[in-house]
């Protein structure tokens, strides 16, 4: 697929949260219409898009006909099925390609990968076993924290351990899954950085954002972060060096720690992020047209942000500040259709802007 989409296809979006949700939007504002494949009843993305799929990712023939169905093929999820992304390979271009989700489903693929293209991250190592764990600890030293290698998200799969008597208790928390113990990062705080790669290999990254997480979750997101300039163009050209090294065509976001000694890559989402929402309010094009750009095979927006943005998330009841949040200037609101509000479950979020100062 070398020419750009035209105007009337169809983009297949596997997973249908509110990541979905946003890109179909986008992608209806530039004429394409979104086909959403997802295993779980009524998604929030089943709203705005033109299509839905209601199927699990093992159901072959549903996959062959939305396959069928759609130009292009991308994802808002990154764990969606092997078995089921080989299947619609062979049928329909998917972007990002394989490489990039293969890696960032795995951290210990993941690490490998960010070291050997000569990037800094935490120290880590592969831990199954009770002995692996001693290992670990003995190259690693403490405190450190003890992850699974794959299916982590929000904080969930991880465990601290801040001293040795901690070591049982975190890989009993595994429950047998592959893990990696990685060395603990003393960071000042944490940035992500939003990059989006074309087709045709131009690459246009956003400004980092600083990330504040509560219980493992994102609460905010602030433009511009708190970095010297040398440190801002680390942070850009740290995410461009990993878009081009995996000839990426869409929009990924990278965390990274900083820290007195340099940037720290925490981990990469090859889709878009939670962290880039600011967008919405701070940049002509956002993270979502852009990533529906370079999936359809057209110029990227330059990126530039015009405004200062604080992205605060509406996670469980906090959606029950909606009333207020409407009264408030400069303040837009973005809710994600979801049922009830639940714990820890992302309802909705704000973007509250200003001039660029
Ligand atoms: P992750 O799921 O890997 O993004 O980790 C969730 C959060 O845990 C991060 O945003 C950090 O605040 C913290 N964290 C993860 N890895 C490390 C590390 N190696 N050192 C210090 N803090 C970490």
């Amino acid at each position: 697929m070398n020419d750009a989409l035209a105007p009337g296809s169809v983009i297949g979006i596997l997973g249908g949260g509110q990541l979905g949700r946003m890109l179909s939007v986008a992608a209806s504002r530039l004429g394409y219409a979104c086909h959403i494949y997802e295993p779980g009843a009524h998604p929030p993305a089943g709203h705005v898009a033109a299509k839905v799929t209601t199927a699990p990712y093992e159901d072959e023939a549903a996959l062959r006909a939305f396959a069928a169905a759609v130009d292009v093929i991308t994802y808002e999820f990154e764990n969606v099925p092997t078995s089921a992304l080989d299947l619609l390979e062979s049928l329909r271009p998917i972007r990002p390609n394989r490489r990039a989700l293969a890696i960032s489903q795995d951290r210990i693929a993941e690490k490998d990968f960010l070291t050997g293209i000569g990037l800094t991250t935490a120290p880590y190592a592969a831990v199954t076993t009770a002995a692996d764990l001693d290992r670990a600890l003995l190259k690693i030293g403490h405190p450190a924290i003890l992850k699974t290698t794959r299916l982590g998200y929000d904080g969930k799969g991880q465990a601290r351990i801040m001293d040795l008597s901690k070591a049982a208790p975190a890989l009993a928390a595994m429950q047998g899954a592959p893990a990696v113990l990685e060395g603990f990062i003393d960071f000042s705080h944490e940035v992500s950085v939003i990059v989006a790669r074309g087709a045709d290999g131009s690459v246009a990254a956003y400004d980092p954002g600083e990330n504040v997480h509560r219980e493992g979750i994102l609460r905010t997101t602030t433009v511009p972060a708190r970095l010297s300039p040398s440190q801002r163009s680390d942070a850009v050209l740290i995410a461009a060096r990993i878009a081009n090294a995996l000839e990426y065509v869409g929009v990924m976001g990278v965390e990274l720690f900083v820290t007195g000694a340099g940037l720290v890559v925490n981990e990469i989402a090859p889709r878009v992020h939670n962290s880039g929402h600011w967008t919405q309010q701070g940049c002509a094009v956002d993270q979502f047209e852009q990533h529906i750009r370079a999936v359809a095979g057209l110029p990227l927006g330059d990126g530039s942000r015009f405004a200062d943005v604080v992205m605060e998330n509406l996670i469980g009841d906090d959606v029950l500040r909606v009333p207020q949040l409407l009264r408030e200037t400069d303040c837009s609101l973005h809710l994600y259709g979801k049922g009830a509000p639940r714990p820890g479950r992302k309802m909705g979020h704000v973007n509250r802007s200003q001039p660029r100062r």
